[in-house]
């Protein structure tokens, strides 16, 4: 069941998701070629707790970091352990923070020093599918859509669309009611109403899209072919005239000085 969200919850939403930008720019502010994905797990978690925030990833279903940190052809759910990111390395970072009893879940992929400019296109182009995708997210759309336009953005660029991940329903819980998958076809699935809050989450690989998830931790995600992928995720609500972001990457990509 889908359960829409009032004004006033979207926006303690809105500081929940807020905070999950903030740390994940906490977080990149760290990234850099020798130190490891648990530092980076450590860092993140600090600045949750500082801020007055649960870090839902902690425990869930056995789940041990804070955040999910997934380096090249990991896709996602990576561990953070002792892995030393090194130059050249993409890195992925999603967290999911619960603040005063609302959830926000966003997500990033960094650089690590200096990346070759196929890795650069292949993050270029899963952020504009996050985009295209948040577009779609309208009152009188159907779910269906919000897939079709990231789909069709990453297979025209040559690139794999995960099928076995998707995004969610969020902000009572860290996942909710409907499934947002990365692909479909135009008016398909569950209409899109106003209030609506959805986590929109790209996984789009650079060679084909088969991924497997590893046995021996059960969490890791990996392209199967080894390339790899990148990873991109808003919180957005759905207003009456289109969708609103409630995440941020403007921490991340020094767009704005605002705190709140
Ligand atoms: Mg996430
Ligand atoms: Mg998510």
């Amino acid at each position: 069941m889908i359960v829409l969200k009032t004004k006033e919850e979207i926006e303690l939403i809105r500081k929940a998701a807020l905070l999950v930008g903030k740390t994940l720019a906490e977080v990149g502010r760290h990234i850099r070629p020798g130190i490891t994905t648990r530092f980076l797990d450590q860092i993140g978690e600090q600045f949750i707790r500082d801020n007055g925030g649960i870090p839902l990833c902690k425990g869930f279903e056995g789940f041990p970091a804070a955040l999910c940190i997934s380096v090249n052809d990991v896709v996602v759910h990576g561990i953070p352990g002792d892995l030393f990111l090194k130059d050249g390395d993409n890195v992925s970072v999603d967290c999911v923070i619960e603040l005063d009893g609302y959830v926000g879940d966003s997500a990033y992929t960094f650089p690590v020093g200096e990346i070759s400019p196929e890795m650069q296109r292949l993050m270029k182009v899963t952020k504009e599918c996050l985009y295209l995708g948040i577009e779609k997210a309208k009152p009188g759309n159907r779910i269906g859509d919000i897939g079709h336009a990231v789909q069709a953005h990453a297979e025209k660029n040559g690139y794999g669309v995960v099928r076995e991940l998707c995004g969610h329903g969020v902000g009572f819980k860290m996942h909710e009611s409907p499934n947002v998958p990365n692909y479909g076809v135009k008016g398909t699935g569950a209409l899109i109403k106003e209030g609506l809050v959805i986590a929109i989450e790209p996984m789009i690989t650079m060679g084909s899209k088969n991924v497997k998830i590893s046995q021996s931790d059960g969490w890791t995600c990996r392209t199967k072919d080894g390339k790899p992928a990148a990873h991109y995720e808003h919180t957005i609500a759905v207003g009456a005239n289109g969708p609103e972001i409630l995440s941020s990457f403007d921490f991340i990509e020094n767009k704005t000085d605002k705190q709140q």
